[in-house]
């Protein structure tokens, strides 16, 4: 009798004691809602395309006509700012802030490099001010990465300009890791290059400096010469032997009746020193394009770009949209953290991530512009 008692408390005890793990577990699942990606991936990835505007430092500049448009609204709104935050007079800082609180709080970036944008020059060698859209000088980009340890200086120089080839030197010499040009809002003619701009590019293979070119057709400005963004273009550069970095491979637009990114896959078979950003490159996913561009065409070739603010997820209220389009094809851990996640760099990662990105494919962004790669998993 008492054995069969002491059973009984001890079926009911051990019952017990289940209910209170359960209990618990439950508990401990409902604060662990939010997913975590796996330890390899946190911290891991280097941005190699953004962008910050300014307007209140030396020399930046946004045209008066640009700044009312809708589409520069649409930016300032991606970056998580008010069109009135630009009458502050510490709106340079709040946009600066803005990128930084995003960057830190993902939990998959590390790091990025953010870009200066030069302007249009006239044939004197001065700036069109008609012409140019958003100036962003080199010295600002500079000041800002010297006070971010995650930011990376990126350059930006018109070889139409006076001095071009000394402000080469002086950004290479503050560590500048590439040049930047939008050829077709620059007025760059690499089809035809005319001996200065010959001259301009001789000194970035002297000084190993890396160009990222825009490819494709260009739609962010308020006009563009689509011809001089033609990814054919970049051979004369590629034949010097500077390393490429065509920036969204030319997925947008055709040349000749053929997509342009078609020219690129053909040039990265000639020249290894071509390489492709995938920034943008879920703006046009359509039947597998990111897959079948990036991860098939480009395999070992393209680097990780989000393009802020211009990245297609980073507008308020298309997030879902964009998600859903990719549901099947992603992997089910990848397509949850997306849908939880509420840091757009993060949701941007987990669809490229999920739809095949690896962690080589992460790393071979660093190793291209010589900027180490460290595990940050602590
Ligand atoms: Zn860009």
């Amino acid at each position: 009798m008492s054995k069969i008692l002491t059973r009984k408390y001890f079926a009911a005890a051990a019952a017990g004691l289940c209910l209170v793990i359960a209990y618990a577990a439950q508990l401990h699942s409902r604060e662990d809602r939010i997913l975590k990606a796996p330890l390899s991936f946190r911290k891991s990835i280097l941005d190699v395309h953004s962008h910050l505007a300014c307007l209140n430092n030396p020399g930046c500049y946004i045209r008066p006509g640009f700044r009312n448009t809708f589409k520069f609204k649409m930016y300032l709104k991606a970056s998580g700012l008010q069109s009135t935050d630009l009458d502050r007079p510490d709106a340079d800082d709040l946009m600066v802030n803005a990128y930084i609180k995003r960057l830190n709080e993902s939990e998959l970036y590390s790091s990025a490099i953010v870009y200066a944008l030069d302007g249009f020059y006239d044939e004197h060698g001065d700036l069109d001010k008609n012409k140019t859209d958003i100036l962003i000088p080199n010295d600002y980009i500079y000041g800002v990465t010297q006070k971010t340890s995650n930011l990376y200086f990126g350059a930006s120089i018109n070889p139409n300009k006076k001095d071009a080839i000394t402000e080469l030197e002086k950004v290479h010499s503050q560590g500048a890791k590439l040049v930047k040009w939008i050829p077709c809002i620059m007025g760059i003619n690499l089809k035809n290059p005319p001996p200065h701009v010959e001259k301009f590019l001789d000194k970035m293979k002297e000084l190993n400096m890396p160009l990222v070119t825009h490819t494709g057709f260009e739609n962010t400005f308020s006009w563009a010469d689509m011809d001089y963004c033609d990814p054919r273009n970049i051979e004369t550069v590629l034949n010097k032997g500077i390393t490429v970095i065509a920036a969204h491979a030319a997925i947008s637009g055709k040349y000749d009746e053929k997509p342009g990114y078609t020219y690129l896959v053909e040039l990265a078979q000639k020249y290894p020193n071509l390489y492709v950003d995938n920034s943008a490159g879920l703006f046009v996913n359509r039947m597998g394009f990111y897959k079948n561009i990036f991860l098939s065409h480009f395999q070992g070739r393209a680097l990780q770009g989000t393009d802020y603010p211009l990245s297609y997820v980073g507008f308020a209220g298309f997030q879902a949209i964009s998600l859903s389009q990719f549901k099947n094809e992603m992997l089910p851990f990848w397509y949850q953290y997306a849908k939880q996640t509420r840091n757009i760099h993060d949701l941007e990662a987990a669809i490229k991530i999920g739809l095949g990105t690896t962690l080589d494919d992460i790393k071979l962004s660093y190793k291209v512009f010589d900027i180490p790669y460290k595990s940050q998993v602590q």
